[in-house]
Order: structure tokens, then sequence, then C-alpha cells
């Protein structure tokens, strides 16, 4: 069987039964719009946060459309963010009306480069938008530090980093909103889309709900700034909630795994995840990096193993972000890791002997470059 960088049998497998009941559960509920599994999940989600407000969302995309528009950013605005992301942070900045404006990301963590950040502010500057990429956080504090001074709203991409801990305090606990994906592949994944934004502001959470639900406060309400549909499935609710009781769990699967890899391949020429002081690793992907990564990755699938690159492509490079004017090169750090990065399997049911092939053949395709 091929090796793929995710699979989610395994896990579907063990957990059948409590998936399955869940489904169950809402389809005999009698509700299955914005019902008792949202609203519950909400309240878990965010609890499990220390933050007061969670609104559920069908995707991580608009989760953070979602934040950014709650927060009054739009038309005019720029939004400071890095280009080493999904495109999907970007996405949304574009469908929130902003423009996206992207610093270089940091060559050992590969997280943004915050010592950037100030040169890059203008008058139009209204929102910083870091990305917990890989499953860490970035350094927040120079970041509060600049939002306030500079007047800024600081928001969190969590896309990437359920249950990341940055000095103690937890990813989507630092800023003024924080957005979630629950893809499948990421930390907490449903079994389909989802998403949600949390918040500690009454008023940005008043926003977040108008905005999902048509721009209305309630049913057949009056439409005062015209919003979206983008709620949270309540099946996918129910299977969150579910899984949201083992993300712990989850987490300590992967840094298992992870504590594997560097057992495994530290004695070699790879270049493996640096953890940043003060951050706990939740490797939503464990990114490896070398120059010859091509080859590398091409003599793998002799072994029957495929892995994937996050991300091959920097945003700003995309034909459909040409209209910024970002010339090659204008972010050395970032393109030059686009052509090194790859990532390894990485999720917690990886089974012990299929990582063990991973490392024995990279080893193999290394010592053979
Ligand atoms: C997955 C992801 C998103 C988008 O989430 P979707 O649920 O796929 O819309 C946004 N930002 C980052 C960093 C992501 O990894």
């Amino acid at each position: 069987m091929t090796t793929l960088v995710w699979d989610y049998s395994r896990e579907y497998e063990s957990e059948r039964k409590d998936i399955l009941d869940a489904v169950e559960t809402v389809f005999s509920s009698g509700r299955l719009v914005l019902g008792p599994s949202v609203s519950s999940f909400e309240a878990e989600f965010a609890g499990y946060h220390g933050v007061s407000h969670c609104v559920g969302v069908d995707n991580g995309t608009n989760a953070i459309r979602l934040a950014l528009q709650a927060v009054g950013v739009g038309a005019g605005d720029e939004v400071i963010t890095v280009s080493n992301t999904a495109a999907p942070t970007v996405l949304a900045i574009d469908a929130a009306g902003a423009t996206p404006v992207f610093v270089d990301v940091h060559p050992d963590t590969y997280l943004m480069d915050v010592d950037q950040v100030v040169a890059a502010i203008t008058p139009r500057t209204k929102c910083l938008l870091p990305v917990h990429l890989y499953g860490q956080c970035v350094d927040m504090a120079p970041l509060r530090a600049i939002a306030d001074e500079h007047g800024l709203v600081l928001l969190e991409d969590c896309a990437q980093a359920h249950g990341a801990l940055h000095h103690g305090k937890i990813a989507g606990s630092m800023g003024a909103a924080a957005a979630f994906s629950f893809y499948p592949t990421k930390v907490l994944g449903a079994y389909g889309d989802g998403g949600a934004t949390i918040t500690n502001d009454p008023t940005i959470d008043a926003n977040l709900r108008r905005h999902r639900y048509y721009g209305m406060e309630k049913t057949y309400y009056v439409v005062e700034t015209p919003g979206h549909n983008c709620r949270l499935d309540e099946v996918q609710a129910e299977i969150l909630r579910r899984k949201l009781g083992r993300l712990d769990q989850y987490v300590a699967g992967r840094q298992a795994i992870a504590a594997r890899y560097v057992e495994g391949l530290a004695d070699t020429d790879l270049v493996l995840p640096v953890t940043a002081p003060g951050n706990t690793h939740v490797y939503y992907v464990y990114v490896v990096r070398h120059p010859r990564r091509d080859d590398i990755m091409e003599a793998l699938k002799a072994y029957d193993i495929q892995l994937n690159i996050s991300y091959p492509w920097p945003v700003h490079t995309m034909t459909g972000f040409a209209h910024l004017g970002y010339e090659k090169g204008s972010l050395p750090v970032t393109e030059r890791l686009a052509g090194e990065i790859f990532s390894l399997p990485m999720y917690p049911s990886l089974p012990e002997e299929t990582q063990q092939h991973v490392i024995t053949s990279l080893r193999e395709v290394l010592a053979a470059l």
C-alpha cells in the first residue's frame, strides 16, 4: 500500500461507532441546522480555549474572512501576513475586500518574521494576521506591542495550530479573534468541512453571528449589512464535539511521532523542524528541508512513498496574486524554502511500522544521493 502524508482510514476504524452515533444523534434530533450540536460545540470549543465566544462556520477560509469583517477590515485596508501559508489565508483577505501585504518568514521556524512587520506598516494598514503555521505559534508579544502602538487589530490564523501553546497561552487566545479550520486533515478535523472563529469580544461575536447568517440578527429579521450563509453543519458540529474530547490525545500522538522522526533522522543532513522557545508544537505537518528535495521525493516513489510539499508555490508568486506586484526575489526566505521543504507522513493513527518504513527508506535515499 502506498504510504501517504495523511490517511484517516485507521482513525475511522477505531472511532466508527462514536462518529456514526454522532450522525444518528443529529438526524434523530429534529434540528438539522444551527441546532443543539452547533451551540454545544461552540460553548465547548470556546471553553477549551478559555474564551467567552465561538461562532461555528462552514470552513476555515470563511472563519478568517468573517473574523476580518467582524473587526471592520474591508475595502481600502491592508492586512499584514505571510506568503508562506496556505492560499486560503490570503484568499480570505481578498474576499474581505482588503489588500494582503506580505512579510518574509524566519529561516529556522518558517513562521512570520516579526522583525519585518513595522517596515510593512502604511497609513492603510488595519490588521496583523500571523499564521501559526505547521503547528506552532508566531512570536506574539512583539506583534501585540506593534498592534497596540500603531492602533492595529491583531488576529490569529489557527487553522494549523489547534491546542498549540505559546508561553503557556493557547493558540487562539492571544488576538482580538482567531480563526480555525476543521478540514479533515487538521489537528481537529471534521468528516467534511468546518471552521470556527473565537473571541472574547461580545461585539465581534455579534458581528460574526450576523455575517454567517445572511446579515440577520435572527430568522426573517431585517438585513442592515448584507452577510452570507456560512453556518457550521450540525452533523459536523456533533462529530467535532466528540473529537474535541480527544484533541489532547491527538496532539500527544503527533508529538510521539515527531519524537520518533527525531530519533530516526537527527543524524542525517535533513533539517528537522525547530520549535521556537516558549512553544509546544502540535505538528499539523512535519516539515523537513533539504537542498536536493526534488531528487529525494522522486527517489522515495520507488519505496511507494508519496509525500507532499506545504507549500510549493509561495502565494505572492501565484498568477492570481500577480496584481499585488511582488517581484521574484522580494521574499527570499519564503522563496528558498518553497524549493527545499517537504512533509513526512504525520497523523495520530500513523502505524509505527509505516513510519519506520519512511525513516529507513529516507536514510537509504539520503545515503545514495
Ligand atoms: C486549512 C487552512 C485554511 C483554510 O481552511 P479551510 O477549512 O480549508 O477553508 C486557512 N489557513 C491555513 C493556514 C490553513 O492551513
